[in-house]
């Protein structure tokens, strides 16, 4: 039967931290759009943020709507003016529809348009559904070998691609990476495949390390919460076993004590690379990183990424990106998927849904 009278399932959350799956009418396909069949979704920590909590910062859930921003699948329908895509092509999704007039567009900076459409992001909607339309010009095919769960993981992948690609690590360069989420072991991969090393891995939880351990990332330390700068350094020192302390370090947790581990592991004169997204008001140690001459870097999103790293995964360059995936759920089983995320006996990193 024709895979478009299967129900449209949607993935829903509510402003008062609901979850839920419902029916949505088949997309219609815009001009410039393509309709796809998402066949993998990549769940982010951001939703589980916007599930419990109802916020990110001052984007707030203020009505019900579908999340999902890490999606792959195939076209159905290609709209009257797309040229480069056709039907049956598989694709990548890249969320952030940027609107392509502005200056920071022009610049190339489209990551930070101001009037960009965010998949999943208060007030869009998402692309944790069966069937999504979405504008041509932000769908990147995959190649025939790439599995969509692959293909899913390029929205991640992005996030750290772009953090690498600000801070340049050169072959051979000793950096840390605080956080071993997706995002941080991400960082990870880009970072290894850049030539950064020895790279040490930072998280409060051994079972994160132990994930980053299994991908080959064997200098990991479990900090404890009040380390001071001296231990901080001793213990990074140790694990690293090189002289002096890194020049590089990614933060990619957002939390305070994090942020201060990562300014206390770097060398004066070092770069604290900001991915993490934390409180909106956190205390940073700015004076005392001030008398050293820390550098901040921040960076968000991405730009001109998804050609790249669709690029470097495939070619095995960023080694195997599919460890990230822990747990795969049908599309009728979305909501076991978010609960498995917040279960924290499951050690889930990437937690995905999936349809054929
Ligand atoms: P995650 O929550 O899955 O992973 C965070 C990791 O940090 C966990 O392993 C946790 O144990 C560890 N951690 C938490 N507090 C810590 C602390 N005080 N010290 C050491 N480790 C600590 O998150 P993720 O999906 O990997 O994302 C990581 C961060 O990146 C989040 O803050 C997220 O909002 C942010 N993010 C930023 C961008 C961007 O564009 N800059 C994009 C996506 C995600
Ligand atoms: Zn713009």
């Amino acid at each position: 039967i024709d895979v478009k009278s299967r129900p449209n399932l949607a993935l829903w959350v509510t402003k008062d931290h609901k979850i839920y799956q419902k029916e949505e009418s088949y997309p219609a396909c815009g001009p410039e759009e393509c309709v796809i069949h998402v066949k993998a979704t990549g769940i982010c920590g951001s939703e589980i943020h916007f599930w419990k909590t109802g916020r990110i910062g001052d984007c707030c859930v203020t009505h019900d709507i579908i999340l999902g921003h890490e999606s792959s699948g195939q076209i159905l329908e290609v709209g009257s003016s797309v040229r480069d895509l056709q039907v049956g092509d598989r694709v990548s999704i890249e969320p952030g529809v940027a609107c392509w007039e502005c200056d920071m567009c022009v610049r190339g900076r489209y990551n930070l348009c101001p009037k960009v459409v965010f998949s999943g992001t208060p007030p869009s909607d998402g692309t944790m559904r069966r069937f999504v339309a979405h504008p041509a010009r932000f769908l990147h095919k995959i190649p025939d070998n790439m599995s969509y769960a692959t293909g899913a993981l390029i929205e991640p992948l992005s996030v750290a691609y772009n953090a690498i690609r600000r801070a340049s690590p050169y072959l051979g360069q000793p950096i840390v990476i605080c956080g071993a989420g997706p995002i941080g072991l991400a960082a990870a991969l880009c970072a290894r495949a850049a030539g950064a090393s020895p790279i040490v891995i930072t998280d409060l939880e051994q079972n994160r390390l132990d994930q980053a351990y299994s991908m080959g990332f064997r200098k990991t330390l479990k900090i404890e919460l009040g380390w001071d700068r001296l231990t901080t350094a001793a213990k990074i020192r140790e694990v690293m076993g090189t002289a002096c302390l890194p020049q590089l370090a990614f933060e990619a947790t957002g939390a305070a004590s994090s942020i201060n581990s990562a300014c206390y592991a770097l060398e004066d004169g070092g770069t604290l690379v900001q991915i993490g997204c934390g409180k909106p008001d956190i205390e940073i140690p700015l004076m005392s990183m001030g008398f050293r001459e820390i550098n901040i870097i921040t960076s968000f999103r991405y730009q001109q990424s998804w050609p790249v790293v669709i690029r470097l995964a495939a070619e095995g360059v960023l080694g195997d990106v599919d460890a990230l995936i822990t747990h795969t759920f049908p599309i009728e089983e979305t909501v076991d998927a978010f609960e498995t995320c917040v279960d924290r006996s499951q050690l889930a990193i990437k937690v995905q849904i999936v349809d054929e």
